[in-house]
Formats: structure tokens, C-alpha cells, sequence
């Protein structure tokens, strides 16, 4: 039988999310503090996000004529006018698709094309390897704007607070949406097979989502009382969603942070009394080992919620037992918009080590490899229903119609995780049927790494996988390669991973190394046997 939530339902009202952020009753002031900055004084209070994304959106249709459906390129590090910017878009009916800013210009202009980005955001910094993705995506030059505190001195490009074309009153409306089909984030995941692919998530996804926390969390922290820390990546959604929208929703104060730095992060617990924490497992991990974080107060941290990748229940009670500080993990995936489960905090202590239970409106279900369906507290591959699931994935229907299957009257979406319900209804994952491999919490392709692979002198065929990082508490890629090496093994592999580090974003290195051997495993059908390779991993640890 598929398992329903615990939690009562919970209403998603039908408005796209300007109406859902600016036109309903709010329990917080207009001029409660959204977003701050960490270093400066840039802020935006309620009011003054509203202002400037109204004025965004205008310039928008103003300067480029944009259009219900036009996608938006955001490719910058996290920083307060992200939240601002991403309602200009809305207003204006567009798309924001947001790049991690790691990425190379070859792998931003893979996105940007795949999503027909009309135009760019990026910050000074980050001008340069936009300027030539831009170029290789077919996008003007005059297409790119900029956002963050630096302005361009070249007076080349305009800043995104200044882009209209004439002066004065403007006379744009706002355009209407409909919110169960129209797209808000185009977010790139390789889901469980291939290259990455656009998420299409609707404004009712992320709507949705925005209630179910509530439903589940949200009444623990509330506007004017809480303060939460923008470390997360607002370019992944686990950031945009956690961060970017529910601080807005709830009128909670974020200070903003643009890279992670342990120290920094520190000081700006200890001295704006951060009571909540979104964060990823590495961050935890630093926690634990670094000196430095004895020297300072964390006491007002009255949670921290770590996702995005697995965390053990050793690490948990290790915190805990040194800082005295409740780690309380989260699930979920880009397409499920992205949170579906966590520890509620009452039940925190007796459910460390799962992600505890499952947000209301959602029901789930586990299957084996043939998709029959198991018994309770049986490990399968997790499937999930619920308005947080996604549309689809832009532009490829053969890849939404392999992850949705429509069931009980519902439309399931396959994780690709697998895991098990407990007798307390607490769900755990313990592996992956898919063959996406997560660095810190940062998704890793396979197959975009393999493509990149064959163009290597030195390989003939290849396969990478995941194998585990102990140390790190991460997986790491590693590639099994054919090919015909030179004398001296260990240098052409050596060779190779530093050939893939100048090719991609640094979560992608190829830092679980390079072996070679004889043969890929494959199916008769030519697709790669991964597991039989994961079982090698398996034997040569052993042996080690
Ligand atoms: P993404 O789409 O980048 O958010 O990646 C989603 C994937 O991250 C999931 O399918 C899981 O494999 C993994 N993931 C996210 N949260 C957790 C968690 N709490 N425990 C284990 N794996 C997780």
C-alpha cells in the first residue's frame, strides 16, 4: 500500500507566486529586513524587494521586450539582490534559470542554450566567462546585466537596477500566470540518467513546496524572531526554496553570505545571534574538525538543517555532544521542488540517522528493479506523489515520461533513491539505483564527464562512478578508462586528471583518480554496467 503523510493536508492557494508573495496576508511589517548582506550595507526590507522587482520587471519589458515564458541566465554567487531580481523576472513573466558560478563557459553555455536563455545576470566578477558564454550561446552582448554591489567601469554593461530604456513613469502591468503550468525555475539535474536537463517547477510546485515546510516545520520559526544564514548556493534550489522564497514568505531575516568560509560563517552566527541554519554535510564536517569554531558563540543556534547529501548519525551526535547544537536532516531532489522530507523537532532525538517523515499532501511508495511494489519497511527505490512534483524536463519528454509513472490515480516520480520506511514512519535512504554521483552535496553527471572524456587523446572508452570518500565524508568521481596507456600508468592518469580539471567546474574533477582496465562492462544493449563496477570498488577495498 503507498504510505500518506502524517500531517494533515495543507491548503496551496491557486495564485502564481507574485500573488502568493506580495498579495496575501502577512503576520510581519513591510519594513521587516529580507535580505542583508554580510559584508557592506546593502539590505532589502519587504517593501523595498517588491520596489525593486517591480522596477526590474517593468525595465524588462521595457529594454527587451520580454515576454511570458522568456528565460533569464543568472550566473553569480549568492548575493541580496537575487530574491529581488528573481521577482523582476516573475513580474515580467519570465523564467530565472540560475548557474552555478563555478561553472566553466563551456558548461554555463551548455545551459544557456539548452534553456534558450534570452538574456544573462552575473556580477563584475563573473563578467568574463559570461561574456563568452553568452557568445557561444548565440546570446548580445548587450543582453547581459549586472547584479551586485560592483558596478562595470567600463560603463559597458548596465546594472540591473538602471536598465530601462527611457526615463520616467513606465505603464508595464504585471503579467498574469497560470501557476500550474507556467515554469518559475528552470533548475539543471542529470536526474537519474544522462546529461543534465531543465526542471521545469511551476509556480504551484514551488508554491506548494513553500506550504508543505510550513506544514511540517514551519511553525517553529517565526518573522522578527528568527534569523537564518544565506551560505546555501542560490543557484541550487535546496538554496532558492530554503533560503531565497521562504525568508520572503515568512518575513525572516537572511544575511547573506557569497562564498562559504568557515570563519566568516562563524562570525556571522555569533554576531547577528543566527538562530537557523540551512547547510550541507561539508559544512559539518568543518565543524567538527576545525579548532577555530571553539573560539566562538554559537548558542543561538536553535537548529541546523543539513540536505542535499547523505549525513551519518555519527556525525549528528558528534556535534551535538561538542556544540550542543541539534542537526536535523532534510531530503529531497531538484525535482520535487526540492524538500519532501525532514525531522520534525519534537521527534528530533528519536529519529537521527533518517530524514524523518514525509511533508503533507505526499504519499510515497517503494518498488524493486522490476517496479513491483514492496511491503512496509521493505528497502526499495523510493517513488513520490504530490503537488511539489515537478512538470517535466524542458525540451525532452522521452526523459519526464522514464521518471513519472501514473498509479493509484497519481503521478509518481521515481527518485532514483533507495531506502525504507521505518515502524515509526520515519523514512532513511541508503543508496542510489541511479547514476548520479553527489560531491559534497554537488551534482556530478556521469555521462557528462564521460563525453568529455572520450575527447582525450589516451581513452578509448570510458566509465566513471562514485566511490566513497571516507576521510571527506563524500563520494568522489572516479573514471574507468580503456585505452591504450603509455609505459607508465600511473603518469598517464595522472595526466588525465589534471587534462578533466581545466575542463570542469571543480566539484567534477576526477578526484576518486583514473584506473585502467580491459573492458567497460556493458549490457547487451551497450549501456554501462555500473554496479558491476561499483562491486569492483567494493572487492578492491577489501583487499586494501
Ligand atoms: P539534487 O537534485 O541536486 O537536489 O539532488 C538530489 C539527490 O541528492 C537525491 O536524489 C539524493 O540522492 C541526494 N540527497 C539529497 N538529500 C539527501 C539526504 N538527506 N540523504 C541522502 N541523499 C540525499
Amino acid at each position: 500500500m503507498p504510505t500518506k503523510s502524517t500531517f494533515p493536508d495543507v491548503d496551496i492557494p491557486n495564485v502564481d507566486l507574485w500573488s502568493f508573495m506580495f498579495d496575501q496576508k502577512r503576520d510581519f511589517d513591510d519594513s521587516q529586513v529580507i535580505y542583508r548582506a554580510a559584508t557592506g550595507s546593502r539590505q532589502y526590507t519587504f517593501s523595498e524587494v517588491k520596489a525593486a522587482a517591480v522596477a526590474f520587471g517593468e525595465g524588462l519589458q521595457n529594454l527587451w521586450d520580454w515576454q511570458r515564458g522568456d528565460v533569464l541566465g543568472v550566473y553569480s554567487p549568492n548575493d541580496v539582490d537575487f530574491g529581488p531580481l528573481t521577482y523582476g523576472v516573475f513580474f515580467a513573466g519570465g523564467i530565472v534559470s540560475p548557474a552555478n558560478p563555478a561553472y566553466s563557459p563551456d558548461e554555463l553555455a551548455f545551459q544557456l542554450s539548452n534553456a534558450g536563455a534570452k538574456a544573462i545576470a552575473t556580477t563584475v566578477k563573473f563578467l568574463p566567462g559570461a561574456i563568452e558564454a553568452a557568445k557561444k550561446a548565440g546570446i548580445p552582448r548587450d543582453r547581459i546585466v549586472l547584479i551586485g554591489a560592483e558596478k562595470d567601469e567600463t560603463h559597458q554593461f548596465k546594472h540591473w537596477t538602471n536598465i530601462r530604456k527611457t526615463s520616467g513613469a513606465l505603464r508595464y502591468r504585471r503579467r498574469k500566470m497560470n501557476p500550474a503550468e507556467d515554469i518559475a525555475f528552470l533548475v539543471y539535474s542529470s536526474g537519474t540518467t544522462g546529461l543534465p536537463k531543465g526542471v521545469m517547477l511551476t509556480h504551484r510546485n514551488i508554491i506548494a513546496d513553500q506550504c508543505l515546510i510550513k506544514g511540517c516545520v514551519g511553525h517553529w520559526y517565526k518573522s522578527g524572531a528568527d534569523k537564518m544564514i544565506g551560505v546555501l548556493p542560490f543557484f541550487h534550489i535546496y538554496g532558492l526554496q530554503g533560503l531565497v522564497n521562504q525568508t520572503l514568505y515568512r518575513g525572516i531575516e537572511m544575511v547573506v553570505m557569497p562564498a562559504f568560509d568557515l570563519r566568516k560563517f562563524l562570525e556571522i552566527i555569533q554576531e547577528h545571534k543566527i538562530t537557523f541554519v540551512y547547510v550541507a554535510p561539508p559544512v559539518i564536517v568543518r565543524l567538527l574538525r576545525d579548532p577555530m569554531v571553539k573560539e566562538y558563540d554559537l548558542s543561538s543556534v536553535r537548529m541546523m538543517t543539513s540536505g542535499a547529501a547523505p549525513l551519518t548519525k555519527e556525525l549528528v551526535d558528534a556535534v551535538y555532544e561538542r556544540f550542543k547544537i541539534k542537526i536535523n536532516q532534510a531530503y529531497g531532489l531538484s525535482e520535487t521542488s526540492p524538500m519532501t522530507h525532514t525531522q520534525p523537532w519534537d521527534e528530533w532525538s528519536k529519529s537521527v540517522g533518517s530524514v524523518g517523515k514525509m511533508f503533507p499532501n505526499m504519499t510515497a511508495k517503494y518498488v524493486d528493479p522490476e517496479g513491483k511494489e514492496l511491503g512496509p519497511g521493505e528497502t526499495g527505490e523510493l517513488w513520490l506523489a504530490g503537488p511539489n512534483i515537478f512538470k517535466g524536463y524542458w525540451n525532452n519528454e522521452e526523459a519526464t515520461r522514464n521518471s513519472i509513472v501514473e498509479e493509484d490515480g497519481l503521478r509518481y516520480f521515481k527518485t532514483g533513491d533507495v531506502g525504507f520506511q521505518d515502524k515509526d514512519g520515519n523514512f532513511s535512504i541508503t543508496d542510489r539505483v541511479k547514476e548520479l554521483i553527489k560531491y559534497k552535496g554537488f551534482q556530478v553527471a556521469p555521462a557528462e564527464l564521460e563525453g568529455k572524456l572520450m575527447d582525450h587523446p589516451l581513452v578509448n572508452d570510458v566509465a566513471v562512478i562514485g566511490v566513497e570518500d571516507k576521510e571527506q565524508h563524500t563520494e568522489v568521481p572516479r573514471a574507468y578508462i580503456t585505452g591504450l596507456p603509455t609505459q607508465d600508468t600511473s603518469k598517464d592518469a595522472e595526466e588525465i586528471v589534471s587534462w578533466t580539471q581545466s575542463k570542469v567546474a571543480s566539484h567534477k574533477r576526477l578526484r576518486g583518480g583514473v584506473r585502467f582496465i580491459d573492458e567497460i562492462p556493458k549490457s547487451a544493449s551497450g549501456k554501462i554496467l555500473r554496479r558491476l563496477l561499483k562491486d569492483r570498488v567494493k572487492r578492491e577495498d577489501a583487499r586494501e
